[in-house]
């Protein structure tokens, strides 16, 4: 079977077994705080394990894009050593959620592995929790009961906590688990190992690997440690589709299916240099590291590819951060390996979107960004190498000279951090150049980094304290004043800052989400007033940030926002919209948006754009976008609207955006989008809009910011004034641009008319100075102080060395402006016979004014503090000649 057939059926599997296929989550989590990246397959249905979204239908199933590449869930170290981690992988799952639980999972996952694909039973090993004394929890013998139906008592292995207790984080749902583990090994290897599978299982044998965990989440763990039931009992299990691909193409390496293949032959394409698969054999250390570097490069291109089409760029924070650091680990195994001077990685973009882009239309879609940034983020990052590598040759250099064979840890650091710089790569070329490096000290950087950055983002979150049962309801389309009650609230310290966090049971508040920003306002009733000063959106519903609890949490409040920012920031965002139709219109259909935000004060749009936007094109979009203002058009909206039949309505969906079955679609107009942000009634209340500014944010990527309503009367005011003080500079000409015209052709003539006479004059004054020039021991003594410009007094001493071209010592000193400057000229005899250094002697010379500079050996000059020592510094000249 190839892999699409492959995902084909688990899908099938599923849904003959009732379950809803649903689509990947994208790769990319834009509005959790706690997590940068989709990590496994249960993530886009954490609202619903906490209870915070309907939970139907019951039994899910799908293939999930995952990375693993920060935080719990790191692999990126082993990614291209091992050949069954990926940074990018797809982890295929089914969910129940209060509907089947352990028994029918283990009978799933049995039946579809062994009766629908044919593994044979006799490789498959199972792990069940062996229970947790201290905490109370017994042996899942459940579990182990169930598997029992299907495989011999030694196929059953008791595993730890580690192992098998899967927990969502410090606190919430968390279980005991069961992994499917198959031994794959040859049959020669079993012979030469003498061990069973049982005994190599979860002992990092890399062909007797975890392919299937099922946890099973009856637990909520709570702040202090202690568990309790969950309210419904939820199947969650995760396979990784390319191990299972692997397994059911008879191959012992993940890199050796057809996922992977058809890159691993373009790479050799490209770089001339041969990858070998498991089956031929053992291989030198030489070619193990080309191997390495291509599974390494295969892998990243995956993960990164995938990341800019869900609309994370690399850039030099957080998630960008790590995308960054992903495709710069390519670079530096496809440079050090494959011997990949110039961009590469991006050259298998073409071979990647033919493999993966049916099943992953955002690929194809979306190729020519993709490479596009690919090429410049690896030309920029292999500039930065050369220049790490020039440091690296300076710093070896100076070692030699010193004696000394080791690099210390501090400089390998600094190489690491700021040219990406791995230790390794440190290593290998020092070695090669015969030094070492300190590791010990680059660690202990490296820790003090870590911690800097720990202490940085430590937060702590209390228990939620539960003051009422029920789901938020949102009701800030239509209000933006409410009655409501707290639903319940928690304590979070972030750098030791306090604050409250307040879920209410109707709230107005919108959270902040899609780029617009969160509504601030108060809570009140009678008795008092509380401020929120924000509001952001977790696990589906607005989280109010006070600073302070009401005295009675539990009694009741009008939620009032604060409606002018408000209203201010509805208008930016509906302007966003009219923004995005005018440059699909003005620009093309390439147009897509990659991010945005919207404030009270301000709108930023960034778009997929190969080019600036000319000035013609910005007015053509202003004019576009002022045109819908004043047509007034009302807001179109529908709510709760299934996904297909949005769609059907015409409106766009971005890419890497998570979106419901249910979806809100916003329509101004020829506009329409799927959007759940704030809106203005009609586009009219907008007023007017401005572009302020276009600029790069990053390869193909193009960012507009603008003004609208009041902050455009402000802007014109500015400019308005701006203007008026310029016309009074030129007595309030009535054709200012004509006036400034002239001014500055007559500014130019002078500027000439200066430089003729300064010419003459040096010509005339240099003449003077040689005829007075005195004769010691044959040379030519040229010495002078003249109130000339710096740059005169260049001309002059070149004018007089011209006069004079041999046997000459020539100092001009010059004051302008009250700095003292000092010209040393000599003639080549003068260096060359005599041995004299014009940069040496104007050097030690400048001392005597305060002063400093240098040269060449035969004309160099100085500039200084002190004009009163002007003088002295030309006869030192002279004498330091000792003519
Ligand atoms: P391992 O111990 O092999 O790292 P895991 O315990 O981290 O696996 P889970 O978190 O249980 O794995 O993920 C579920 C499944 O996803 C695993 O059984 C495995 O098949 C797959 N998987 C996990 N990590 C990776 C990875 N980095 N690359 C490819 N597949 C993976
Ligand atoms: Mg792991």
């Amino acid at each position: 079977m190839t892999a699409n057939e492959i995902r084909d059926s688990f899908k099938k599997f599923f849904e003959s077994k009732q379950h809803a296929i649903v689509p990947s989550a994208p790769m990319v989590i834009k509005d959790d705080p706690t997590l940068m990246f989709t990590n496994a397959g249960m993530n886009q249905w954490k609202d619903i394990i906490l209870g915070t979204r309907d939970p139907e239908p019951r039994r899910r199933a799908d293939t999930q894009k995952c990375l693993r590449v920060s935080g719990k869930h790191n692999d990126l170290e082993e990614v291209g050593h091992d050949t069954y981690h990926h940074t990018m992988f797809e982890m295929l799952g089914n969910w129940s959620f209060g509907d089947y639980f352990k028994e029918g999972a283990i009978d799933m996952a049995w039946e579809y592995l062994v009766d629908v694909l044919k593994l044979n039973p006799e490789d498959l090993y199972v792990t069940v929790f062996e229970g947790s004394p201290e905490e109370n929890i017994p042996r899942d013998d459940e579990a182990a009961k169930y598997w029992s139906k299907h495989v011999p008592e030694d196929h059953i292995i008791n595993g730890n906590k580690h192992d098998n207790f899967w927990e969502m984080g410090d606190t919430g749902p968390c279980g005991p688990c069961s992994e499917i583990h198959v031994d794959s090994r040859t049959p020669e290897q079993r012979k030469a190992s003498g061990k069973s599978g049982r005994e190599l299982v979860n002992q990092d044998d890399p062909q007797v690997i975890e392919i299937w965990n099922l946890v099973f989440m009856q637990f909520n763990r709570k702040a202090d440690g202690s568990l309790e039931k969950l309210s419904m009992n939820v199947i969650d299990t995760g396979m990784g589709f390319e191990r299972l691909v692997r397994m059911l193409q008879g191959k012992h390496s993940n890199y050796d299916t057809d996922i992977f293949q058809p890159i691993i032959k373009a790479e050799e394409q490209i770089t001339g240099k041969k990858y070998t698969t498991f089956e031929e054999g053992e291989v030198s250390k030489e070619q193990d590291d080309i191997n390495v570097a291509m599974r390494v490069c295969a892998d990243h291109l995956r993960a990164v590819s995938f990341s800019i089409a869900d609309g994370q760029l690399p850039s030099n924070a957080k998630a960008g951060y790590v995308i960054r650091r992903i495709l710069r680990r390519a670079v530096r195994y496809a440079y050090t390996f494959l011997g990949q001077r110039e961009a590469f990685l991006f050259k298998l973009v073409p071979t990647l979107v033919h493999e993966m882009g049916d099943a992953f239309p955002e690929l194809k879609a979306q190729q020519q960004l993709i490479s596009k940034v690919m090429m410049e983020e690896e030309d920029a990052f292999l500039r930065t190498l050369d220049k790490g590598i020039s440091l690296l040759d300076k710093a070896m250099e100076q070692l030699k000279a010193e004696g000394k064979t080791e690099l210390d840890g501090v400089q390998a650091f600094r190489l690491f951090d700021t040219y990406g710089f791995p230790l390794d790569l440190t290593e290998l070329i020092c070695r090669e150049n015969g030094f070492t490096v300190n590791e010990e000290q680059f660690n202990v950087e490296m820790q003090k980094q870590k911690e800097r950055a720990r202490n940085a983002a430590a937060v702590e979150n209390s228990d939620w304290v539960e003051l009422a049962q029920g789901e938020q309801q949102f009701v800030g389309y239509d209000y933006t004043e409410y009655e409501c009650r707290i639903l319940r609230y928690r304590k979070v310290t972030q750098k030791k800052n306090e604050f409250y966090e307040l879920v209410l049971d109707y709230t107005p508040f919108y959270g902040e989400m899609g780029g617009q920003v969160g509504d601030c306002g108060v809570l009140v009733n009678e008795a008092e007033t509380i401020e929120i000063i924000d509001t952001k959106r977790e696990n589906n519903q607005s989280v109010h940030i006070v600073k302070q609890l009401p005295k009675d949490p539990t009694a009741q409040f009008m939620a009032c926002v604060d409606t002018d920012k408000r209203d201010a920031s509805a208008a930016n965002h509906t302007a966003t919209h009219l923004l995005d139709y005018a440059l699909k219109q003005v620009l093309g259909d390439h147009v897509e948006q990659k991010g945005s935000f919207v404030s009270a004060d301000t709108l930023r749009f960034d778009f997929s754009h190969f080019q600036k936007v000319s000035d013609e094109e910005i007015r053509l979009v202003e004019r576009m976008v002022n045109e819908m203002i004043r047509e007034d058009i009302p807001l179109d909206e529908h709510r709760d609207v299934p996904f297909d039949e949005a769609k059907k309505l015409g409106a766009i969906a971005l890419f890497g955006e998570k979106y419901g079955d249910k979806v809100r679609v916003v329509r101004f107009g020829p506009s329409c989008e799927f959007c759940g942000g704030i809106h203005a009634k009609a586009t009219g209340k907008i007023g007017f809009f401005k572009i302020v500014a276009e600029s790069s944010v990053a390869a193909g990527i193009r960012r507009i910011e603008a003004k609208t309503g009041k902050e455009c009367e402000e802007l014109l005011y500015k400019t308005e004034d701006i203007l008026k003080a310029v016309k009074s500079f030129f007595n309030n000409a009535k054709d200012l641009q004509a006036t400034i015209v002239k001014y500055i052709e007559e500014h130019d003539s002078m500027k000439k008319e200066i430089e003729s006479f300064q010419a003459a004059r040096v010509a005339s004054l240099s003449k003077e100075l040689v005829e007075k020039g005195r004769i010691v021991n044959g040379v030519k003594v040229v010495t002078a102080k003249a109130p000339i410009a710096p740059d005169a007094a260049k001309d002059l001493v070149f004018k007089v060395r011209e006069l004079c071209p041999e046997n000459l010592v020539c100092v001009v000193g010059s004051v302008f402006n009250e700095k003292p400057m000092l010209n040393v000229m000599l003639s080549d005899d003068m260096v060359k016979d005599h041995g004299l250094n014009a940069g040496l002697l104007v050097r030690e010379a400048a001392k005597l004014m305060q002063g400093g500079g240098g040269g060449q050996p035969h004309f160099a000059s100085a500039g200084g503090k002190n004009p009163d020592g002007l003088s002295a510094a030309i006869d030192k000249v002279i004498e330091l000649c000792n003519l």
